[in-house]
């Protein structure tokens, strides 16, 4: 039989379980969270019981991560499986002290530092396989190959979605002649993925984008974008840009390009801070004004939001969208 320690009676005894929200104070602000609570079943007093004591630990932290926009315990410890890597291997990748990955697992909060790396490396498992490449010689040969090999079958399936996000990305930018912020494109994708699926059912693109001040982004695309060490993204006056996508899909991303592509990144971010999904993220994850937040923007969100729009605009084929895309912007200068 389970038993908890109880103070009172000052000895281990039988429990009930409840659900119980607790408060507590960290420097300076005031977090809520849920866990369950050992209550003692003689006495009615508050008993110990270490697992939920863990649960408990890890409900404080992952409530102190949301709001300050760490990676979640979720991401921490789903990379070393992803990537079939050990704790120890994995730290020295990273570039952090041996025991440091062992550490976040258990659920110590990461500094904000580190926090943007895992978090990176989890969104971007090219990232991801540069830094394995590199620390090579630090994790050892079969080390190193298992993870390598973890990672490829990763990248051919899981990761098929990504294909199709860069695929969309560079077509933009050949749209654009090359001349498009990296800001701006990511709101191009995004606009593509809302409407796709309100409009055909099927999303161009199904990965999630974060809430970042600046409004939706794709991390992996973001991070891509930068470290395209081939110029993936890079345009070329003459080259051929085919798409992978089927022509009703081309049609919703030439419209797209067509409605917003004349604004710039920020004009962009200022239409998608009025609108919902952005808004109801950054809800969730507490970011004020201007500060970074990792919380995904939920793909439900953006469905409703997206066909309410389709309706509201009374679309009925890919060209319509230039009607939202004239009110958004009216709006954002409100
Ligand atoms: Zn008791």
């Amino acid at each position: 039989m389970k038993l908890a320690y109880c103070s009172h009676c000052g000895m281990p005894v039988e429990f009930d379980t409840r659900r119980r929200t607790f408060t507590m104070d960290y420097e300076g602000r005031r977090y809520a969270y849920s866990a369950r609570q050992a209550v003692c079943k003689r006495c009615g007093s508050d008993a110990t019981y270490p697992p939920y004591q863990e649960e408990a630990g890890i409900a404080f932290n992952n409530a102190v991560r949301d709001s300050e926009g760490l990676v979640s315990l979720d991401v921490v410890r789903e990379i070393p499986k992803r990537y079939a890597i050990g704790k120890r291997p994995l730290s020295r990748v990273l570039g952090l002290g041996e025991h440091t990955y062992s550490q976040l697992m258990n659920g110590q909060t990461p500094s904000k530092e580190h926090s943007l790396l895992i978090q990176r490396v989890y969104d971007d498992p090219l990232y991801y396989r540069s830094l394995l490449e590199t620390g090579k010689d630090l994790v050892g040969q079969s080390s190193y190959e298992r993870s390598m090999r973890a990672l490829e079958a990763y990248l051919r399936n899981d990761y098929s979605n990504a294909y199709r996000l860069y695929e969309l990305a560079r077509i933009f930018v050949f749209k654009a002649g090359g001349d498009i912020t990296k800001t701006a494109l990511q709101k191009l994708v995004y606009y593509t993925q809302g409407f796709s699926a309100a409009m055909l059912g099927t999303r161009c693109v199904d990965t999630t984008p974060r809430a970042w001040a600046m409004g939706p982004v794709y991390g992996q695309l973001w991070f891509e974008y930068d470290s395209s060490v081939t110029g993936y993204f890079a345009y070329h006056e003459g080259e051929d840009c085919p798409s992978p996508f089927t022509a009703e899909e081309d049609e919703i991303i030439d419209a797209v390009w067509q409605s917003f592509g004349c604004y710039s990144g920020s004009a962009l971010s200022k239409m998608t801070h009025k609108e919902t999904p952005w808004l109801a993220a950054r809800r969730r994850g507490n970011a004020c004004e201007g500060e970074s937040s990792s919380e995904s923007i939920r793909q439900e969100d953006m469905d409703s939001f997206f066909k309410g729009v389709v309706e509201r605009y009374s679309m009925v084929d890919a060209t319509d969208i230039s009607r939202y895309a004239d009110a958004a912007f009216q709006e954002s200068l409100l």
